[in-house]
């Protein structure tokens, strides 16, 4: 009697495989002798063993989108938050980081500066940031600043500009590398306020800079321009500025003391 019920219910086993792959849970599909073996040792019920299932399965989805996200932000290498040594930079306030790291002021469509001179960590903390966002479902896309600039300037002479700019304000997150390591032209500048009037509180814009606010005139060889630009960019913005030592210099300095101090070389993280 009970079997006859159950083939009413299930009549096929072999169909699981099939509707797995349809239905898109591949990792319940592919993991799915080890979950039910798990489940049946935990003793779960079927409630249970079915939360279990859908964790996997969400589990692999979120690590997906994470992958495709990364892929699509064009980061220049991979860094993380918890890379990053705040020993090493004293000026940097590891509870202002921890509130970036929340995406806060990604969702509220806020800027972030950092700036400092070369060597102290601000690209790598744009990258470790902009992982955050992407981990929250916030799309990311980094560029230097100098492509970013050559990029609008050949879409503008090319009759594209309208789709360029389109390409530059869709994702949420802007990550502009290195903005201030060369004077951009008149033509480069307006270009650039024309993204920043797009962008401005619709999505966020994170810059890096070895340059002050106070030296951005000078890096858009125009002061009324630079004057509009930060006039939106400060606008609910958030700046960490670095001070102090390039951390290769600084690992390459300590290396040479400890040299000196003991026969022994000293490893040094690169
Ligand atoms: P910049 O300020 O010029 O953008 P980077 O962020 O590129 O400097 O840092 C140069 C290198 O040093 C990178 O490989 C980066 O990961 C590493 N680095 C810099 N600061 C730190 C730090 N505080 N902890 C760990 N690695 C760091
Ligand atoms: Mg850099």
């Amino acid at each position: 009697m009970a079997a006859s019920k159950k083939t009413k219910l299930v009549e096929d086993l072999d169909t699981l495989e099939p509707m797995l792959t349809r239905l898109k849970l591949t990792a319940i599909r592919d993991q799915l002798d080890t979950l039910l073996d798990q489940a049946v040792r935990a003793e779960l019920n079927l409630r249970e063993a079915l939360t279990m299932l859908c964790t996997a399965e969400v589990a692999r989805k979120d690590e997906r989108r994470i992958q495709m996200g990364m892929s699509i932000a064009k980061f220049p290498y991979v860094r993380t938050l918890e890379g990053f040594e705040y020993d090493a930079q004293p000026s940097v306030d590891p509870k202002q980081i921890r509130e970036l790291a929340t995406s806060r002021w990604v969702a509220n469509g806020d800027s972030v500066l950092l700036l400092g001179p070369p060597g102290v960590g601000k690209t790598h903390l744009a990258v470790a940031l902009g992982r955050e966002a992407i981990v929250r479902g916030y799309s990311t896309l980094f560029v230097p600043a100098t492509s970013l600039v050559t990029q609008l300037a050949r879409a503008h002479a090319e009759g594209r500009l309208e789709d360029k700019l389109l390409h530059f304000t869709k994702p949420k997150l802007l990550i502009v590398d290195e903005l201030g390591y060369l004077p951009f032209e008149a033509n480069a500048a307006h270009l650039f306020f024309q993204l920043v009037s797009r962008r401005y509180e619709r999505g966020s814009i994170l810059v890096t800079s070895n340059r002050s606010v106070a030296e951005w005139g000078g890096v858009f060889g125009d002061a009324v321009v630079a004057t509009a630009i930060l006039d939106r960019m400060l606008h609910h913005s958030h700046v960490v500025t670095i001070r102090g030592d390039s951390y290769r210099l600084r690992t390459k300095r300590r290396a040479g003391l400890a040299s000196q101090a003991s026969a022994k070389p000293e490893t040094t993280s690169n």
